[in-house]
C-alpha cells in the first residue's frame, strides 16, 4: 500500500530532469543503473524513454583525470562509454563553443525519460493499493517495532513501513523515532519553445565544471543548473541560447545526503522500518533497481544488487561514499 499526501509523482519526480545515465563515479550508481536501464528500456516507449547519451564538458584537469577513471571502471562493467576530443564534442552538438575544452565524455546509453509516465507505468504494474490526498501522520512503534501507521484518513496496521518521502523523508522518519539525514536543496529548471537548430538527436549536455546542462524539450530546450545564475555559464557554453525566449520555468528539491549518495536500508533504531531516499540529483533513475531491492527487502528475499555500502549507518561508521560526478 502505497499513501501520498498529495498526488502521485507530485514530488521532485516530477520537477526532475527525467535523465538516465550509466556516467557515475561510484561502482555501485553504475551498477544501479545497468540494472534500471534494462527497465527503462523496457518500457522506453511508453515513457518516452529516448537514448540519445550523457555528454560531460571537461574544462578542468582534475576532471578529465577522474572522467577517464571512470570510464575505464564504466567499460569494465559493460557500459558503452567513452573519452571524446573537444572537436568530437562539437560534432554531437555543433553550436558548442569548446574552445576551452580539454576533453568530453560520452555514453549512447544513456538518455531522458519523462518522470510521471515512468510513476504511472509502476503504478499501474505493481498492483499496489493507492491512496493519494492522505498524509502519514504518526508511525506507531512498540518495543523498537512498527505497528501502524496513522494517516489523514485511516489507521494501517503493519509490521513494516518504507519511508521513501523525498525531501521530507526525514520528518517522516523522525515520526518514528528514526533518524534520517536528507536535506531539500532548491534547484531550477528553464524551458524555451524553439531547440535553436540543435539537432533533432541530442544528448543531455553537462558543462560539469559549472553545472550547466540541457536537453530536448517536446521543440523546445530544457536547461539548468546548480545555481540560479545559470545563465552566464550557459550564453558561454552554447550561446543560441541566449536568443531564445523562455517560456517558464521550475524549482523542485533535490534530496540530498551528507555525501550526496542514496540512503537504502532498515533503520538501526526501529526493527523494518525500511527507508529509499537522500538521492541527491540521481532518485528518479535509480528508482528502478532501488525499488526491487526494497521489495526484496520487505519480503526478505536475498537482494539482487548488494546495497548495503548505502545504509544510512555509514556516516556513524566514517564509511562516507561520495559521490563525486553530482549536478
Ligand atoms: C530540477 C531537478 C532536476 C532533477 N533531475 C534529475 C535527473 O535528471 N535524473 C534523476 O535521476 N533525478 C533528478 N532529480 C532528482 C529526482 O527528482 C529525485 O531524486 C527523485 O525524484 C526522488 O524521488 P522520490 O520518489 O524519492 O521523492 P519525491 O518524488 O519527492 O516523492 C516523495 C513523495 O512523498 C510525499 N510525502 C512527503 N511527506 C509525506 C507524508 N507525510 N505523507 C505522505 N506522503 C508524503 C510527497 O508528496 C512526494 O510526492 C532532479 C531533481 C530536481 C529538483
Amino acid at each position: 500500500m502505497l499513501v501520498e499526501r498529495d498526488s502521485l509523482a507530485s514530488g521532485s519526480t516530477s520537477k526532475s530532469a527525467g535523465g538516465i545515465r550509466a556516467q557515475f563515479a561510484d561502482e555501485l550508481n553504475i551498477r544501479i543503473a545497468l540494472r534500471s536501464l534494462l527497465e527503462f528500456e523496457a518500457m522506453a516507449e511508453e515513457v518516452s524513454f529516448v537514448q540519445d547519451g550523457y555528454l560531460f564538458l571537461l574544462d578542468r584537469e582534475e576532471d578529465v583525470a577522474s572522467f577517464r577513471e571512470a570510464v575505464a571502471l564504466q567499460q569494465s562493467l559493460g557500459v558503452p562509454s567513452q573519452v571524446l576530443s573537444p572537436d568530437e564534442a562539437r560534432q554531437l552538438v555543433p553550436q558548442l563553443v569548446v574552445d576551452d575544452l580539454l576533453a568530453a565524455t560520452f555514453c549512447p546509453r544513456d538518455g531522458t525519460a519523462t518522470p510521471e509516465s515512468v510513476v504511472q507505468w509502476y503504478a499501474r504494474e505493481s498492483g499496489a493499493r493507492i491512496v493519494q490526498s492522505c498524509a502519514v501522520a504518526a508511525i506507531d512503534v512498540r518495543d523498537g517495532i512498527v505497528c501502524a501507521v496513522e494517516t489523514t484518513r485511516e489507521r494501517i496496521a503493519t509490521g513494516c513501513v518504507v519511508c521513501c518521502a523525498g525531501a521530507w523523508s526525514s520528518e517522516v522518519a523522525a515520526l518514528a523515532g528514526v533518524t534520517l539525514p536528507v536535506e531539500g536543496i532548491p534547484r531550477s529548471m528553464w524551458f524555451t519553445p524553439q531547440d535553436g537548430g540543435l539537432p533533432e538527436h541530442l544528448p543531455l549536455t553537462i558543462d560539469f565544471s559549472s553545472g550547466f546542462y540541457f536537453h530536448r524539450e517536446g521543440p523546445g530546450l530544457a536547461f539548468g543548473g546548480r545555481d540560479e545564475d545559470v545563465f552566464e555559464a550557459a550564453a558561454r557554453r552554447l550561446p543560441v541560447l541566449a536568443d531564445l525566449p523562455l517560456q517558464t520555468s521550475w524549482w523542485g528539491y533535490y534530496d540530498v545526503s551528507p555525501d550526496w549518495n542514496a540512503l537504502v536500508g532498515e533503520a538501526a533504531e526501529v526493527s523494518r522500518f525500511l527507508y529509499a531516499t537522500g538521492f541527491s540529483g540521481h532518485g528518479f533513475q535509480q528508482a528502478p533497481a532501488v525499488g526491487e531491492h526494497v521489495a526484496e527487502l520487505v519480503v526478505g528475499k536475498t537482494p539482487t544488487l548488494d546495497l548495503s555500502p548505502f545504509s544510512a549507518t555509514r556516516f556513524a561508521e566514517g564509511g562516507a561514499r561520495p559521490e563525486a560526478f553530482v549536478v
